[in-house]
């Protein structure tokens, strides 16, 4: 038996809580909260007044900021790192990768004198000047021009990263070429709320409302995940190289009893997530809620919401610091969208509303006039969603998130809205121009007579739907576990900005001025909106073959994977949507449609190389000798009995190594070829020839997994794997 299964079996078998175990006693944790973060207490205890009001200047009203007031603020992050023990500052950035990128630089210069001196000025704080030339531009950044710049963003607080062997201060930045093109996942991220908040702000001021606080988008992602022992992690090469198994036949048991969901978490995992939690309580990453999900060895994590941007930076803490603390106990913590073929994968979804002074703007409230302003903005999310879900389906489309998408635990890759059955009477109402009610009495037209208090929890919990709302906020369900949740928020603020455009222009256009034609107006454009997009609401199943029907019917896109789905990315509607809000120009767009397109080429070409490999070093030779072992028993029987001996399990070994070899062959015929330098032609290769040849390899050695002596089978199973921790 391979030696990684006994030593797993070991690990969990022997597991006692380590020495240091933590004690919440002693430190509990709302003293740990946020110690290790330059938040605004920090700064206010340390900036002399004036640089603290400038920098509050710059956080609240987007106001330049002054090169002194930046030094000010480097020299106090620069004490307060040093008293946590930090050597070095990182300039931390989140290049198209979607992972997080850091340089680290330490706090000394040499001085004249041969000693040296911890400094750390403004300039470095604001500006840092990575080499670009080894992450993904698409095009943007010449070769011959590396240059690549992190430029600090203010709006998301420094913090310091803990090592056994000392600290490190990390800033947040933006990344960008020398021309000032996005080369990263944050800047957009940036421009779009920027988008967002003045186009909310025409609305608010409508309702009155003149003095309201920049509106921000709202973030609140929930993690799934995967933990299973490192044992098992190291020694399944496909694992390690493309993040999910790539053979495993199916176990006896898988997740038919339904009885992993919610249920008791087992002591080394509830250990892992405390410490886990821990960490993430100093970095200020508010995590609330922990269980066990739906699939065997599958978890979740989510925290409060916060600012979309801040939010987002804190989900890759998030997954930097799972990732980390499993290794401390002897886990490894698998992101990837379907680490398990048969098994429920993992997705994050992300809730989203939007938020000011005036309080969530998605919350429907309990009197008519909040009702009103509330329908204004959940109106302006159906046409976004309606017009541009096209482009929410891109955001989510990448190799690992196709084996999720339509698979019947994750939405369809059909994009459609569930609003809930009141909402849908009360957007029904109005769309037949404020008829009375029969559900509820009173008369629906807004504003003038009285809407019914819309419940906060509403009814039913659907989910099956991709983008549903959940009593104050939206939850879109399809974005992928490993994914940064940058892309769909980018998306999601662009496409509402642009409705709220709409709208405000409209309603501006009807009242002229005269307030008291308010109701009126809104009524009007609601109504419209209704009738135009109510295509894109959907309450019922969306797993049912009649949603695809109905929904081919309605004209909503179904782009079934990646391949499908990119290309909307660059169509001419989405480029001059990204360019009016200035979020995205025209070459960006480009250029990250270049950047996926190779990703998800690279990702297939991984993982047919491994499982290639893995099937002529591991598989193969398990199978052989398997087969030889049978062939010597049928020999000895043979000559022991002096009959014919008839072995089934020979026969069908033998049978089952020769369309392996068969597959083997085809797939190494597949891998060999190429598309073309066209980039599409190349993708569209290795999603018709690649992935069904790999797929046929599959299939054999998983049937070879049945019938192959335990003792021989080189790989963990899906049973250990799952199962023991
Ligand atoms: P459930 O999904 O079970 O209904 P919750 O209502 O607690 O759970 O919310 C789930 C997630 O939604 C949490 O991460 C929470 O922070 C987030 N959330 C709640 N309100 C908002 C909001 N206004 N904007 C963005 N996210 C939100
Ligand atoms: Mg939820």
């Amino acid at each position: 038996m391979s030696s990684a299964r006994q030593d797993a079996i070991a690990a969990v078998t022997n597991y006692k809580a380590n020495g240091q175990s933590l004690n919440f006693r002693e430190t509990p944790s709302g003293t740990l909260f946020a110690s290790n973060v330059f938040n605004d207490k920090v700064m206010k205890d340390r900036l002399p007044k004036s640089a603290y009001r400038a920098l509050q200047r710059t956080l609240r009203y987007s106001e330049k900021l002054d090169g002194s007031v930046a030094d000010a603020v480097a020299t106090a992050m620069k004490d307060w790192a040093i008293e946590k023990g930090a050597t070095h500052y990182a300039h931390v950035f989140y290049p198209l990768t979607g992972l997080t990128a850091e340089k680290h630089d330490s706090f000394l210069s040499p001085t004249e004198d041969g000693s040296a001196l911890a400094e750390f000025s403004g300039k470095e704080l604001i500006q840092g000047e990575p080499d670009a030339s080894s992450f993904p531009s698409g095009g943007i950044r010449a070769t011959f021009e590396a240059r690549g710049y992190t430029a600090w963003d203010p709006m998301s607080p420094a913090y310091i990263l803990e090592n056994p062997n000392g600290t490190t201060l990390c800033i947040p930045t933006a990344f960008c070429s020398w021309t000032g093109e996005a080369l990263d996942k944050k800047t957009p991220v940036l421009r779009s709320m920027q988008a967002l908040n003045k186009q909310a702000q025409r609305i608010l001021k409508l309702f009155g409302h003149h003095q309201a606080s920049p509106v921000t988008a709202t973030a609140g992602p929930e993690q799934e995940y995967f933990l299973i022992d490192r044992n098992f992690y190291f020694s399944r090469p496909d694992l390690i190289a493309t993040g999910r198994t790539l053979y495993g036949a199916k176990p006896p048991k898988g997740q038919e009893f339904e009885d992993h969901y919610f249920g008791a978490i087992p002591e080394r995992v509830l250990a892992c997530m405390l410490e886990t939690e821990r960490e993430l309580y100093k970095l200020g990453v508010p995590v609330k809620t922990r269980h066990n999900e739906v699939a065997p060895a599958q978890y979740e994590v989510a925290p409060v919401f916060e600012n979309a941007n801040v939010a987002t930076d804190h989900q890759q803490l998030i997954m930097l610091t799972l990732q980390r603390v499993a290794q401390k106990y002897g886990m490894a913590c698998l992101l990837h969208e379907k680490p398990f073929a048969g098994i429920n994968g993992s997705g994050k979804h992300v809730n989203w509303s939007m938020g000011c002074s005036v309080g969530n703007l998605l919350e429907p409230g309990d009197n008519p006039h909040e009702n009103a302003q509330f329908l204004v903005f959940c109106a302006a999310v159906i046409r976004a969603v309606h017009r541009h879900s096209d482009l929410l389906r891109v955001t989510v489309a990448f190799s690992g998130n196709d084996h999720r998408l339509g698979a019947n635990e994750a939405p369809p890759a059909i994009i459609s809205i569930f609003l809930g059955d009141q909402l849908t009477d009360v957007f029904s109402q109005l769309e037949k121009g404020g008829a009375t009610s029969s559900k509820q009495a009173g008369t629906l037209t807004i504003g003038v007579d009285t809407l019914p208090p819309l419940p906060k929890h509403a009814g039913d919990r659907n989910r099956t739907s991709p983008f549903a709302f959940t009593g104050n906020k939206f939850e879109f369900r399809a974005v992928g576990s490993s994914q940064s949740i940058a892309g769909p928020l980018v998306a999601l603020n662009t496409i509402v900005a642009e409705s709220l455009d709409y709208i405000a222009t409209a309603l501006e256009k009807a009242i002229g001025g005269d307030s008291t034609k308010l109701n009126a107006a809104v009524q009007k454009v609601v109504q419209d909106i209704i009738k135009e997009h109510k295509a894109i609401i959907f309450n019922g199943d969306n797993y049912t073959a009649e949603w695809h029907h109905e929904a081919t019917k309605r004209a909503l896109p179904n782009l079934k994977n990646t391949i499908e789905a990119l290309p909307a990315l660059i169509a001419p509607k989405n480029v001059a949507l990204f360019a009016k809000y200035g979020v995205l120009s025209e070459r960006e767009v480009h250029s990250r449609y270049d950047i996926y397109m190779e990703r998800y080429c690279k990702d297939i070409n991984t993982e047919s190389q491994a499982a290639l490999n893995i099937a002529k070093t591991m598989i193969l030779p398990a199978a052989y000798r398997y087969q030889g072992e049978l062939a010597s028993t049928a020999a000895s029987l043979k000559a022991a009995t002096g009959g014919s001996v008839h072995m089934g399990t020979l026969e069908t070994v033998t049978k089952l190594v020769a369309d392996l070899e068969k597959n083997i062959a085809s797939l190494e015929v597949a891998i060999g070829q190429h598309g073309s330098t066209d980039l599409m032609a190349e993708a569209r290769h290795f999603e018709h020839d690649v992935i069904p040849a790999m797929n046929a390899v599959r299939e054999v050695a998983d049937k070879l997994e049945g019938i192959v002596a335990d003792d021989l089978w080189p790989l963990p199973t899906y049973r250990e794997m799952l199962f023991i921790k």
